[in-house]
């Protein structure tokens, strides 16, 4: 069985993430959203909220085949210890590659048994990344044809 690791913030999980996702689905036969835990990182959702969204988000989109987890300690000790050895990550404009393909290039380092495969963003979800749809969502814009429902859903109850 081939299967991918997809490691990131997913803070939160938006339209992006779930076009690679689906995309991905056509090459592994699993995939593993992985939310990264950085204790040094400030982020907008918990680990829990993360993860509850995403599971939610792939119950919406009927993905089977998904599987979610955490992790706090290097992605590449994760696939491991999964005995899987290909991480996924999306690509949208020249800024992600620079910052991927050093990333990739350390991962090489580490351990040159784990390859990364990269998707390129889909032209209608390039523009989204999570930081933009916390600050639209902040600043009172409608962010809901972005994100799954779930991720709107915990909006409005951090609201209440
Ligand atoms: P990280 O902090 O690890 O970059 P993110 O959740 O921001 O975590 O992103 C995880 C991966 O998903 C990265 O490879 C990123 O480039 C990709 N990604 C994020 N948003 C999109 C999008 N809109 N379309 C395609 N790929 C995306």
């Amino acid at each position: 069985m081939k299967v991918a690791v997809y490691p990131g913030s997913f803070d939160p999980i938006t339209n992006g993430h779930l076009d690679i996702i689906k995309r991905a689905l056509k090459i592994f036969d699993k995939v593993i959203v992985l939310v990264s835990i950085n204790e040094n990182k400030k982020y907008h959702f918990t680990n829990e909220e993360k993860i509850k969204m995403i599971k939610e988000a792939l119950i919406e989109e009927k993905l089977d085949n998904v599987e979610v987890d955490s992790y706090s300690g290097l992605t590449l000790d994760y696939c491991k210890k999964i005995n899987a050895n290909v991480l996924i990550r999306g690509l949208r404009i020249v800024s992600d590659f620079e910052y991927e393909w050093s990333l990739a290039a350390a991962n090489e380092f580490i351990d040159s048994n784990i390859e990364m495969v990269f998707f390129m963003a889909h032209q209608k979800t390039s523009f989204i990344s999570s930081s933009s749809i916390n600050e639209m969502f902040n600043n009172g814009v409608d962010v809901s044809s972005l994100v799954p429902n779930a991720v709107v859903k915990m909006y409005k109850n951090k609201l209440l």
